[in-house]
């Protein structure tokens, strides 16, 4: 049955190619009934798909003190305080050299006050943009919630991303303020410096060796001073709180807007779809630079008064096991790559543990193999719960719940309170809903949960387009099971997933159309079985140019340095000319289906003489 919405946009419909047959190659794995184990927050999922509402859910949140608003710092910090959870451990910080802070909840609130204050002594006022950029430290998360009280508006940027990634950035987003550490000022920030004509004040956390900058401000002699004690101004639910850039097809990136009201989903999921409990040590391990970092790296455990490990160091999987040993880590939230990184070195690896304490292991930002899954059960005795979300939606909205059967490869069902469904577009351009089971088609979401965004910053026309009537689209492609459970099927644009990291390919190209060889660039995803995709690049090279293996390797190099290594392509491939269509736009598809020896499709919108 189809049910007609309203609006169009263009995706493309492609086969299910043999992934209907997914649900049925790996049994779901039922959890044995323990009745010493810790029982779900939410036990029935049915049951709480009628009772909940959002009017509820707001009624696990404070509101600031005399009926002032909602502001996501006083949730996530100042509302503990006067009660038993003050003196508990909110951030548990490991530094990559082995070094240990701690902060209570006592301690978040007066660090957090002092970076409000400082900012209010250097001028800043509601509204304006605060950018951080920097690795996991406890300064970012003071910077971030501290930033939030008054009222400013959070950008995070990721520390891996080269000069030219957050130029852009801090442009769009207008960037007046910019928290960030030594070491990433001087090879990131100074050579920009003079092209942010908008950014006043750089805040520098000091470093070992670093010698301090000219035209920065010195962190500690900034804040640490500043008085422990500040009042959060009245926050409209409304209010913006956070800028999250994101990657389209085409076009710079998009800042993503949400407002302080998102605290409300960021609470909810953390309770349902990851689990938490009151006493849980929890370890989110991503990184603070993207939306996932901050949803739930920050926000969620916090406004769910749980403890919550934040670890320097990247990815090593002795390290990680020690840390989940050593911190008796309860919950666990990562992303496929590093759980596949796992899989490599073997369930052995993980037996010399004692992770007794370990009770719900989740997973997110790109698809997990069903593999990984049954993994998951084999080295920790537990599968990883798959959830899904994306930046525009500002919190998961898709989970296989605690009190679920798991299916392996699959994302799970819609939190209550979320409407999800697949559509598809008629020959007439509108879209309909699918309600056949296994069937591809669009996920669509109806819009109106808390930390849905409020818009693209500066870009109306890109945000309406994201909507059929009621319906977000998402720019995922899906299906739904008979029982409910959604699958992932791909992206319905040609956004990049490395790694779990957002990768436009427009910003790929327009930074390799810079090199003074390049002509024509076409960047697409390249399946890995480690990374999910890398990004590979095609370019046509200007007369006088011709391709050579030192040339790649100038382009590879130039790449990296403009856009950083987690963004640059990792293969470029020269070729005489790039498939365009006959408006212009190069053909990624194309490029792609030849990468993979796949059939090329459509070529109807081809310029004849490039078929
Ligand atoms: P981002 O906005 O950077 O968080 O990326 C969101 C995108 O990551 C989604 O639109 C999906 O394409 C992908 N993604 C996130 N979670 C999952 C998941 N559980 N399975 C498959 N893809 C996912």
């Amino acid at each position: 049955m189809h049910a007609r919405l309203a609006g169009k946009r263009e995706t493309t419909v492609s086969a299910p190619e043999g992934r209907a047959a997914l649900a049925d190659r790996y049994p779901r794995i039922i959890k044995p009934h323990d009745p010493s184990a810790v029982p779900a927050n939410m036990p029935d999922y049915a049951a709480a798909r009628r009772t909940f509402s959002w009017e509820g859910a707001r009624g696990l949140l404070d509101g600031l003190p005399g009926g002032r608003g909602l502001n996501i710092a006083h949730e996530a910090v100042d509302r503990h305080v006067p009660g038993p959870r003050a003196d508990r451990d909110a951030i548990r910080w490991l530094g990559r050299s082995g070094e240990r802070r701690a902060f209570t909840y006592r301690d978040l609130k007066a660090a957090t006050n002092r970076f409000a204050n400082a900012l209010s002594g250097l001028g800043v006022q509601a509204g304006d943009s605060v950018f951080v950029l920097s690795g996991r430290i406890p300064e970012l998360i003071i910077a971030l919630l501290g930033a939030l009280k008054a009222k400013c508006v959070v950008s995070p940027l990721f520390s891996a991303f080269g000069p030219e990634p957050l130029a852009t950035r801090l442009t769009i987003g207008e960037g007046r303020v910019l928290v960030t550490t030594a070491s990433l000022y001087r090879r990131k920030i100074a050579p920009l410096r003079g092209s942010l004509p908008k950014l006043e004040h750089v805040i520098v956390v000091p470093e070992a060796g670093e010698a301090p900058a000219a035209g920065t401000l010195d962190w500690r002699r900034l804040v640490d001073g500043q008085s422990p004690d500040f009042t959060i101004p009245p926050t409209d639910p409304e209010d913006r709180a956070l800028l999250h850039f994101t990657s389209g097809t085409t076009g710079r990136p998009k800042g993503a807007i949400h407002v302080h009201e998102a605290v409300v989903t960021h609470t909810v999921t953390g309770r349902c779809a990851l689990d938490l409990h009151d006493a849980d040590v929890f370890w989110c391990t991503a990184d603070p630079g993207w939306v996932t970092g901050t949803s739930y790296g920050i926000i969620a455990p916090l406004t769910n008064g749980v403890t919550s490990v934040v670890a320097e160091a990247e990815f090593d999987a002795a390290t990680w096991y020690g840390i989940l040993q050593n911190e008796r880590v309860s919950v666990w939230y990562t992303a496929p790559t590093a759980i596949r990184m796992m899989m490599k070195l073997g369930a052995e690896a993980v037996r010399g543990y004692d992770l007794s304490a370990l009770r719900f292991m989740a997973s997110v930002g790109e698809p997990l193999n069903p593999e990984a899954v049954v993994w998951g059960q084999q080295a920790f005795g537990r599968p990883f719960h798959d959830n899904w979300w994306q930046t525009e939606t500002g919190g998961i909205m898709i989970a296989n719940f605690a009190s679920m059967d798991v299916k392996p490869g699959s994302m799970g069902k819609p939190l209550p309170g979320i409407e999800a469904a697949i559509v598809q577009r008629d020959p007439g351009g509108s879209f309909m809903i699918v309600d056949d089971p296994m069937v591809e088609g669009e996920l669509a979401l109806k819009a109106g949960w808390p930390s849905m965004m409020r818009g693209y910053l500066h870009e109306e026309e890109r945000y309406r387009k994201c909507f059929a009537g009621p319906w977000y689209l998402t720019g995922d492609l899906a299906m739904r099971d008979s029982e409910g459970y959604y699958w992932f099927v791909g992206r319905a644009d040609d956004v990049i997933k490395t790694s779990g990291h957002l990768i436009g390919p427009f910003e790929v190209e327009s930074a390799l159309l810079e090199h003074s060889a390049v002509a024509e660039a076409g960047v697409i995803g390249k399946p890995d079985p480690m990374a999910g995709e890398i990004v590979k690049a095609f370019v046509a090279l200007k007369p006088g140019f011709a391709p050579s293996e030192a040339l790649r390797r100038d382009l590879l190099g130039h790449a990296r340095k403009r856009l950083g290594a987690v963004v640059a392509p990792k293969e470029i491939d020269f070729a005489a000319t790039l498939p365009r269509t006959r408006s212009g736009k190069i053909m990624r598809r194309l490029l792609k289906a030849r990468e993979l020896g796949l059939p090329e499709g459509d070529l109807s919108t081809l310029e004849s003489d490039l078929r």
